[in-house]
């Protein structure tokens, strides 16, 4: 069994942490290395116990906490060639991993693949984890659906997936016409109808639960994001169990 839990979702902070119980791995740290360490002790664990830490991109809201964290402890990082440049500075006594789409990792009993997304970043990366026969995606941050999300994504038991806006309430937002065509552009994020697009092509039977995150505050709520996967599912007749990560504290563990 894999299981999942987040400690932050939203534009103002990510992190999330996988656990096989003999592996456990954290996906990025873009909230304060304090609640990093609260969220994890509320997981019963501890930063030491931690085997990797696999960075999708390296915006704060996913990236922030990690030089304070570096500072206490040795940390063994898996990222990409480009943003591995820039966590060099930052955590200058981490072990740094370079990964990139098409490859995959063995940490201690999980498989990661990454998976290419379409963001404006250094190469961005979703994830796939694969322990025996459970399969976990995690996508968030990406303007589109790439070709290796729809194969990579397709028989996966779970899947973290970004919601980011309502496109009625970022129209609405009163932002600055840049910032609502970079947030709903390519290279961008994810609407709430464009995460149901995702779903709609790689669902399945055994597709058991959907977590959606990185909803923005202001151009989305959970209602909306959870009311909209709800009836995609609804349609495609599958009984997934779908929740929404809370933006600020912890989501309990998901067993998958
Ligand atoms: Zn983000
Ligand atoms: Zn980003």
């Amino acid at each position: 069994m894999i299981r999942i839990s987040t400690l932050a979702s939203s534009s103002k902070g990510n992190s999330a942490v996988i656990s096989t119980g003999n592996t456990h791995l954290l996906i990025d740290t873009g909230i304060s290395a304090l609640r990093i360490r609260k969220g994890l002790d509320e997981c019963g664990l501890n930063i030491k116990q931690i085997d990797g830490i696999f960075y999708t991109h390296e915006h704060s809201d996913h990236l922030c906490g990690l030089g304070v964290l570096a500072k206490k402890d040795v940390l063994n990082i898996y990222c990409s060639r480009y943003l591995a440049r820039d966590l060099r500075a930052i955590a200058p006594t981490a072990k740094l991993n370079y990964i990139e789409p098409g490859s995959t990792i063995e940490v201690g009993d999980i498989t990661v693949t990454p998976i290419a997304v379409s963001h404006d970043a250094a190469d961005p990366l979703g994830y796939l984890f694969q322990h025996k026969e459970s399969k976990l995606g995690y996508i968030t941050d990406t303007g589109r659906i790439t070709r290796g999300m729809n194969n990579l994504l397709s028989g996966v038991n779970a899947l973290y997936l970004e919601s980011n806006y309502d496109p009625r309430m970022l129209q609405e937002s009163g932002r600055p016409y840049d910032i609502i065509e970079r947030i709903s552009g390519d290279w961008g994020h994810l609407s709430n109808e464009q995460a149901a697009e995702v779903v709609t092509k790689v669902a399945h039977e055994n597709l058991r639960h959907i977590i959606l995150g990185h909803i923005s505050p202001e151009c989305n709520t959970p209602e909306l994001a959870l009311k909209s996967m709800q009836t995609t599912v609804q349609e495609l007749g599958l009984a997934t169990q779908v929740c929404v990560a809370p933006q600020g504290n912890r989501l309990n563990w998901v067993e998958i």
